[in-house]
């Protein structure tokens, strides 16, 4: 156990530079006053979906990077951008070299849609189709075709309500956000008018929180619509009081949804429940998706043999995530987190945020994580001495790499706010080598080779 100054010493890795890897850096600080932390990220710019998956039409959402920022201005923590794990460096590198090792690298990949014709052009993974409109450098190509009537985002969370939103609004509206430029470029020249939200159960076990179904309601020349007929009579008595008010919200959006009239608006976002995907169907791109109603039965989702079908160029998958692999540790049967216990992997080596307990919760929930492992550390690890960054630096620079640091990142988005329209935020750029070059413009000694 460590008391006292003898942090001073403790020199600890945080791989991930998201909200979890944020919320557990600043922990560390607060309860390891004077360790030495470096956050190391394989993208120049850190935040993680902050910057990538929260919508780009919600950026208060984003104002808690400024909360990040001052974690990172903290004189003992150290942004390492532009490292990957895996790539430029081995978690048994890292371990000899820092006294412990936090993964904070998040759940990057999607869940598959394991039907026929789910391969076909045009159908894409919520992860990789945020990402592109988010100017992710991964998906910065994806280059969706938008020309077809109908798109279908499959999911009953709020991120196929915010992929719905984007796809629907107004330019006009998106170019006061820091959507990608080549987003913008691509629904500019959309056909789109209905995109369907379709879920295997009903409208009460949706996920969506009613704060961004209502907003729904409230859009530009959109208009949601659910029908009728899919609406529950109300909510069970046995559902727990909190719940049970999350539930009666969404019912109440739902039904006026059902009321509102198709027509009243250019573009429709249509609500479908009950509904699996059966086949994806088309010859060299997806042309349309055949679904078969389902029933829930003793909470299980069964198919009632009933098919139809949603013609649509685009099919979006918002099903869930998996974590990538890191090393040779092994992930959960899920695929979408690392097995851990209550945190710790080995002596030394922790996992926090959605790498630990799988995607899901909100930005806030990874702070209990960041605790959590930094008081585990705090009891559990005593500092050996070891090098830290000395070697980590010389370790890159031996392999030729360059990295980024905080001023690099602030430079980074400098530009990018620069580079904004008028209205907008920032333009984000969607190239590490533009990052980069900015990078090098600023300081050609830092990124160093
Ligand atoms: C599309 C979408 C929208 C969302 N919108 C909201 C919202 O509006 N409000 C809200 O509260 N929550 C939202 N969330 C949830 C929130 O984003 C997550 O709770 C949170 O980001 C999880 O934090 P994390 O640090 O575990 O993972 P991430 O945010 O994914 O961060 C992981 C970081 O690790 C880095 N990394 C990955 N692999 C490596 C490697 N090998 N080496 C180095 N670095 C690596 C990644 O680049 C990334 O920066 C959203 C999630 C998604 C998917």
């Amino acid at each position: 156990m460590q008391h006292g100054n003898e942090f001073s010493t403790l020199k600890v890795a945080i791989v991930g530079a998201g909200p979890a890897g944020f919320y557990a850096a600043e922990a560390l600080a607060a309860l390891c006053p004077g360790c030495e932390v470096d956050l190391i990220e394989r993208l120049p710019t850190p935040y993680g979906l902050i910057r990538s998956g929260v919508a780009p039409d919600h950026q208060t959402t984003k104002s808690i990077q400024q909360t990040f920022e001052q974690t990172a201005s903290r004189s003992n923590l150290r942004f390492v951008g532009n490292v990957e794990l895996d790539r430029d460096l081995k978690l048994e590198e890292l371990a000899d070299v820092y006294d412990a090792v936090v993964l904070a690298c998040g759940a990057p990949h999607d869940m598959k849609l394991d039907i026929r014709g789910a391969t076909l052009k045009g159908v894409y993974g919520a992860s990789e189709f945020v990402g592109w409109y988010n100017a992710h450098p991964d998906h910065a190509n994806l280059d969706p075709d938008l020309s077809a009537r109908g798109a279908v985002i499959i999911g009953n969370g709020n991120v196929a309500l915010d992929i719905a939103r984007i796809l629907t609004r107004p330019v006009r509206e998106l170019a006061s956000t820091d959507i990608a430029e080549h987003a913008i470029q691509c629904i500019a020249g959309s056909k789109l008018t209905d995109v369907h939200v379709v879920g295997r159960r009903g409208p009460l076990d949706a996920k969506f929180t009613s704060v961004e179904l209502q907003e729904l309601g409230h859009l530009q020349d959109v208009v949601a619509v659910a029908s009728s007929d899919q609406m529950p009579e109300g909510v069970d008595d046995g559902v727990p009081p909190r719940e049970r008010r999350a539930k009666v919200k969404n019912l109440e959006c739902f039904r006026a949804f059902a009321e509102a009239d198709p027509a009243s608006a250019s573009r429709r976002i249509q609500f479908q429940f009950n509904a699996r995907p059966y086949n994806v169907l088309g010859t060299d791109r997806v042309e349309a998706v055949r679904f078969e109603r389902t029933r829930v039965e003793n909470g299980s989702v069964i198919g009632t043999g009933q098919l139809f079908r949603i013609p649509c160029g685009l099919i979006v998958t918002a099903i869930g995530y998996r974590a990538r692999p890191v090393g040779e540790l092994a992930l959960s049967e899920t695929k979408d987190r690392l097995r851990n216990d209550d945190g710790r992997i080995k002596p030394g080596l922790y996992v926090v945020g959605w790498l630990k307990r799988g995607p899901s919760g909100k930005i806030g929930t990874n702070r209990a994580d960041g605790e959590q492992i930094a008081e585990r550390i705090r009891v559990e690890v005593s500092p050996a001495g070891k090098p830290g960054f000395a070697a980590l630096q010389q370790a890159l620079r031996s392999r030729g790499l360059r990295w980024t640091d905080f001023t690099d990142w602030k430079a980074i988005e400098r530009a990018e706010i620069e580079a904004a329209a008028e209205g907008a935020p920032r333009r984000k750029f969607p190239s590490i080598d533009r990052m980069l070059q900015i990078c090098a413009a600023k300081s050609p000694a830092v990124a160093s080779l």
